[in-house]
């Protein structure tokens, strides 16, 4: 009964994702530059069509990922590369579009088609130029996550134990004022608590957490969200696009999983392996496969209870990160044909019809209209 009704809204709402790491994992499998990259069979990874079909997907947005190594032009020229990659994405399978506002998302759903916006992650792409900041607008970029595993030109990391700036820089002070401007979303995910602390006392628009959960699941996490983090993202109108990883929504999952990639590491070094290495792979999986570290669909389901039960329903969505976790998302959440599986979870937690089709894409394309509304560009 809940499957069918979980089935009926999949298809009957949007299902808008703020985070999906294709076009990085696509780069890992040495497709930068393959101009006809064709997604309409079953792949290995956490997203195909077939999948994203399955799951009722329609608004998967596409992490543009700079790593924290690359600075300055390098930063630049990966951000187009990824941009390029995606923009061929769309020209080789008809089932994709490109989108750049949600009623672009909108029309292209009534046209059965998948819509493919996206973010930066990582404004180390900005450089210390500002005027990258509307070039990368123009690219279609709707959002920037500011920084990633390490401070940047831009602020601190919630991942760097050394903090530079004790929040944002000047710069990031002048950059959070023009995103504003440009309506270009700010994704206060992977920043440091002070960064977002000084992100709230700036931005006049909602921001995004595009792929974080509640930090109370998973206590001394930094890359989380604080009750008082949430709080605060409810007063701005912003939303809360929950990760899925394991090690974000269960503790113990956290504990495990930062294990195995210690062992691993020095397992790594030992023998003198490059960090991509297969073996390395296989090697953590066989750790993977010792230690079950993975948490349960409900524990992402509780992930979204708690920001509903601090807050109320109308700062939830999705923001998987999928293609971008490796082997740790929880049990029957394993790629994005299990969007459905969630659901179902909702509506046996009691939550409304109209609850579940904000969280599937309402709350973040309010936020999404709000950066837009009177952007100056
Ligand atoms: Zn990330």
């Amino acid at each position: 009964m809940n499957k069918k009704k979980a089935d009926k809204f999949s298809k009957e709402f949007i299902i808008a994702d703020g985070h999906i790491d294709l076009p990085y994992r696509l780069y890992k499998e040495g497709l930068l530059y393959e101009k006809n990259i064709n997604l309409n069979y079953e792949t290995k990874g956490n997203f195909d069509i077939p999948k994203a079909e399955k799951g009722g997907l329609n608004c998967p947005f596409m992490a543009i990922y700079i790593p924290s190594e690359k600075l300055e032009e390098e930063a630049y020229d990966f951000a187009n590369d990824l941009i390029d990659l995606v923009r061929n994405l769309i020209k080789s399978n008809e089932k994709f579009s490109s989108a750049y506002s949600p009623k672009d998302v909108i029309k292209n759903f009534k046209n059965n088609q998948i819509s493919l916006p996206m973010g930066i992650e990582n404004g180390s792409a900005i450089g210390t130029n500002i005027d990258n900041l509307t070039y990368f607008f123009n690219r279609g970029i709707r959002y920037i996550t500011l920084t990633h595993a390490k401070n940047n030109q831009i602020c601190d990391s919630s991942y760097d134990k050394e903090k530079k700036w004790s929040g944002l820089s000047d710069f990031g002070k002048s950059l959070v004022r023009k995103m504003n401007d440009i309506g270009m979303m700010i994704d206060v995910s992977h920043i440091s608590d002070d960064a977002f602390l000084d992100i709230m006392m700036i931005t006049n628009k909602p921001v995004i957490a595009s792929h974080s959960s509640p930090r109370v699941l998973t206590p001394g996490f930094e890359r989380n969200l604080s009750d008082k983090m949430i709080e605060l993202i409810s007063k701005n109108k912003g939303v809360i696009l929950i990760n899925f990883g394991s090690s974000f929504v269960n503790s113990k999952s956290n504990k495990l999983f930062s294990q195995i990639n210690k062992i691993a590491e020095k397992w790594r070094v030992k023998k003198k392996l490059k960090k991509n290495s297969e073996e390395l792979e296989k090697y953590k999986d066989s750790l993977i496969n010792k230690l079950n570290p993975f948490a349960e669909l409900e524990d992402v389901l509780d992930a979204i209870d708690h920001v509903n039960n601090l807050v109320g329903d109308n700062f939830i969505g999705f923001g998987s990160d999928y293609d971008g976790l490796g082997n740790s998302l929880p049990k029957n959440l394993k790629d994005v044909s299990a969007y459905i599986n969630l659901i179902e979870g909702l509506i046996k937690r009691g939550y409304s019809k109209e609850s579940i089709e904000k969280i599937c894409y309402k709350n973040f394309f309010r936020v999404w209209n709000a950066n837009l509304q009177n952007h100056q560009i």
